[in-house]
């Protein structure tokens, strides 16, 4: 195999190859990364550190194979991009973007992989207009098996049911006459096409404090595209959402998620992807629902009724975590009159790393001590993050819920 130009892989890193430099090989993004710490990591460089010393060798010309080699690319795959090493590190290494553009020189053949994820906005919307049959489908045996052998996704996995979206329910609403101002949902896929209830109460809720709930055109968050190594493909989903949501931001509207990986590619990613003003301002004008809450709460228009003093389990999402939205959530459970158990545990699934069939096992294992907590424990959980419930649901068997489910309601609205 003739090894690529070094500046082919330059320019692919770009700006990030200062990162592999920065590197003191402390070991400290180890003690959190949650793939370091399962019984495979301690072979070869299947750790965070592992990773960048691994990277340094190859940039000091001691490492004889290339950053395509199949073997190289298998040990990045255990960054499942959670991003829970970036505020340890004392060095500032941005670890999970450094491996996310050393997964794009991956060229293992993988075309319908990259074909579906590449297009999984459009096909799980496609999925959704017809929703009894493609749970019928995806939920029966052939509909596994060819999902496992197309993406890649464990048979073993029950993939979320269907249901009509949440875009064509709020485009087909009457609206009021929002005289607190018109909010912009961008969605991202899960609440979109699977967790729909959620979204409806979310919009009912906001509404009654005064608001127009409009549902801009809008892609999938893109958060795996990235996580993928499929960095085009990623610029151009943030592109779009972008333009999007910049005019609907001219226009004097917010842009409200509910999802931390909606949030997270709003706030951090796309600036960080495109560089440019219109994301900064789209990024400055987004807000979660946990903030406008606790925004409400701080200006007088909410309180909250407190039947019972609950205990209830906050599971600290590693996106949750990344975006810096756990003190609000901690602080609105508490206001709503949670006694909080807190859990900083990563449930292992990543995204959809751990859904894949080669991960499906390490995943469970870097979720072990959590699930048998959670079920020792037998309190009710919240966790932000979608696929973070899925994984606790299938494993710990407990009742586990967004934070705006616990607190919806619990919340009076204050007449003006
Ligand atoms: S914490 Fe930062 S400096 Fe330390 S080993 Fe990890 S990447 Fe290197
Ligand atoms: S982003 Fe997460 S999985 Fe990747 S190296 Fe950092 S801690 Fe480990």
């Amino acid at each position: 195999m003739t090894l690529p130009e070094p500046s082919e892989i330059e320019r692919k890193l770009g700006e990030y190859l200062e990162d592999v430099w920065k590197c003191i090989r402390c070991g400290f993004c180890n003690s959190v990364c949650p793939t370091s710490n399962t019984s495979r990591s301690y072979m070869s460089s299947l750790t965070s550190r592992g990773r960048l010393i691994l990277l340094q060798a190859y940039f000091s010309n001691i490492l004889s194979k290339s950053l395509k080699d199949e073997e190289i690319q298998e040990l990045m795959e255990y960054c499942f991009g959670c991003r829970r090493c970036i505020e340890i590190c004392p060095a500032g290494v941005r670890i999970p973007n450094l491996i996310w553009r050393v997964k794009q020189l991956n060229e293992k053949p993988r075309y319908l992989r990259k074909f579906i994820l590449t297009h999984y906005g459009e096909l799980l919307r496609l999925f959704s207009k017809f929703p009894r049959f493609s749970n019928l489908f995806l939920h029966s045996h052939i509909g596994k098996i060819l999902l496992e052998l197309t993406v890649g996704v464990s048979r073993r996995i029950d993939f979320p049911s269907f249901n009509y979206s949440l875009e064509g329910w709020i485009n087909k609403r009457r609206r009021n006459n929002g005289f607190r101002g018109r909010l912009a949902y961008f969605i991202d896929v899960f609440t979109n096409y699977h967790e729909v209830e959620l979204g409806k109460k979310i919009v009912e809720f906001v509404e009654k404090l005064g608001y127009i709930v409009v549902a801009p055109p809008q892609r999938e968050a893109g958060t795996l595209l990235l996580e993928e190594g499929l960095i085009e493909e990623a610029y151009r989903v943030a592109k779009e959402n972008v333009e999007n949501l910049y005019d609907i931001v001219q226009s004097g509207a917010k842009i409200l998620t509910s999802s931390p990986a909606a949030y997270l590619a709003l706030k951090k990613d796309y600036p960080e992807l495109l560089g440019d003003t219109k994301s900064r301002i789209v990024s400055e004008n987004t807000i979660d629902i946990i903030q406008l809450l606790l925004n409400e709460y701080e200006d007088g228009r909410i309180d909250f009724e407190i039947p019972l003093y609950d205990r209830l389990v906050y599971h600290h999402s590693c996106f949750t975590k990344a975006s810096g939205l756990t003190k609000d959530i901690r602080r609105i459970l508490m206001l709503a009159g949670y006694n909080l158990l807190e859990l900083d545990v990563c449930c292992g699934i990543g995204g959809i790393w751990g859904m894949n069939k080669s991960n499906y096992e390490i995943s469970l294992e870097i979720g072990l001590d959590l699930f048998n907590e959670l079920k020792r424990i037998n309190l009710p959980v919240t966790s932000q993050s979608e696929t973070c419930r899925i994984q606790i649901k299938n494993n710990a068997l407990v009742d586990v819920r967004h934070p705006f489910s616990f607190i919806v309601d619990r919340v009076k609205i204050n007449k003006e």
